[in-house]
């Protein structure tokens, strides 16, 4: 029998190794497809073995275990969440949901329990999606919903999607074959940082998630002519950048003018309304004495209404083309990506729900601003997040903290998920 503080802390030390396979020298970036997420994987499917698991990966590269069930022709549960991190990234968004999944096999293992269901622990390739613009790449092909189109798309070093997939050893023309089947699942349950600063303000450790915001990701482009930065008047320019960084006040102008439903809960602001942010600019050519004859970014558009998160793309859009038409530069408006917004399955938010009771802290329910892999395994199978308090709500950020306490409240609320499951009728 592992105490749970124990776990906790073996959990905490994971973290700190998986945190020290990154691209970049002293700071944390792993992108899909990457050395790293090589090291990554083969560390995480050593420990899932150690704990008792069959481990494989499957065609795109996540990495999944998975821990059988007492009985033949069990029913599936699955865990887990992202391997690969944002640029600069913390040690939490993504690795925390696998090493708590991982941690509740391993309790299970050590006291040589098993479930009337299997539980498969899925470790994402790709969530984050820095390396390709494309988000959810690992639950999408899980889910059997991948668009092949994206195989074509190449990275900042002009390499293919279906290149990189080669190279990590998967194989991109049978993504297919890696789909999972729906009728033995009975849901997926990720934990994760909640990324925000709700459960600090109401001195929780966790919380459940209700719903998953919808969530717009689209490239903008804006091409000018490149030119000297000496020789050319400034009426005859057309600067690429300049028409960009309009583009860019605009979406910030947008996002402020909606700020939703305000709804106070002691301090806190439960309601984030919209939410618009371009958070990558590239400028070409990209001298200091050189007019940028082309800028691409990225715009991002959220809100927990659907309708008014894609009004609020129109508008931008027609926005983006009235800033063209002025400067006389071209604009392309490439959409990457649109999730509406995902309810949690309702009958595992009360399993979680109960589970958080019976360790003694109050239920509080909450949507999640951020997307999650749950967004797209909905079309596959019921989801339902658990999410665990961070410290002054920041993620994306080298500066994200968990305590090892709230860790272990987060294991012992799955462990008590798990139970509540292994009772219930449905497996
Ligand atoms: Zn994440």
């Amino acid at each position: 029998m592992l105490s749970i503080d124990t776990s906790a802390q073996t959990v905490m030390e994971r973290c700190d190794t998986l945190a020290s396979y990154s691209e970049e020298p002293g700071r944390l970036t792993r992108r899909f497809a990457t050395p790293p997420m090589r090291q990554v994987n083969r560390q995480v499917a050593e420990w899932m073995r150690a704990a008792g698991m069959d481990v494989h990966e499957d065609n795109i590269g996540n990495v999944i275990g998975r821990y059988a069930a007492n009985q033949p022709n069990a029913r599936t549960l699955l865990l887990g969440s992202h391997l690969d991190t944002v640029r600069d990234a913390g040690k939490y968004d993504g690795p925390l949901g696998v090493m708590i999944a991982l941690a509740c096999v391993e309790r299970l293992h050590a006291s040589q329990q098993r479930l009337p269901f299997a539980i498969e622990v899925l470790g994402f390739a790709d969530e984050e999606g820095l390396r390709f613009h494309s988000a959810y790449l690992g639950s999408n092909v899980v889910a059997g919903t991948l668009n092949p189109e994206v195989l074509a798309w190449t990275d900042s070093d002009s390499i293919t999607m279906a290149q990189a997939i080669r190279d990590f050893g998967g194989d991109p023309d049978t993504l297919l074959a890696s789909r999972r089947r729906s009728d033995d699942l009975l849901g997926y349950c990720e934990v994760h940082i909640e990324q925000g600063p709700v459960l600090e303000s109401l001195n929780l450790p966790v919380g459940v998630v209700t719903a998953i915001t919808g969530h717009s990701r689209i490239i903008v482009s804006f091409t000018g002519i490149a030119g000297h930065a000496g020789t050319v008047p400034m009426p005859l320019r057309r600067d690429a950048l300049c028409a960009a960084a309009e583009f860019i006040l605009a979406v910030e102008q947008m996002g402020r003018s909606e700020p939703g439903l305000i709804t106070t809960v002691g301090q806190v602001t439960v309601e984030p309304g919209l939410v618009a942010t371009v958070g990558q600019v590239t400028v070409e050519p990209g001298a200091s004495n050189v007019i940028p004859g082309k800028v691409v970014l990225s715009l991002d558009v959220r809100h927990q209404d659907d309708a008014t998160r894609i009004l609020s793309c129109q508008q931008l859009r027609t926005r983006a083309r009235q800033i063209g038409e002025a400067r006389q530069i071209a604009v392309e408006w490439q959409p990457v990506q649109e999730n509406g917004m995902v309810p949690c399955t309702p009958h595992l938010v009360d399993l979680l729900s109960q589970a958080v009771k019976r360790q003694g802290y109050p239920v509080h329910l909450l949507p999640s601003g951020a997307g999650h892999d749950s967004v797209t395994l909905v079309k596959l199978t019921d989801v339902a997040m658990l999410f665990v308090r961070c410290k002054a709500g920041i993620s994306h950020n080298p500066a994200e903290s968990v305590t090892s306490k709230d860790v272990a409240t987060a294991t012992q609320v799955m462990d008590q998920f798990l139970a509540l499951l292994a009772q219930s009728p449905t497996p």
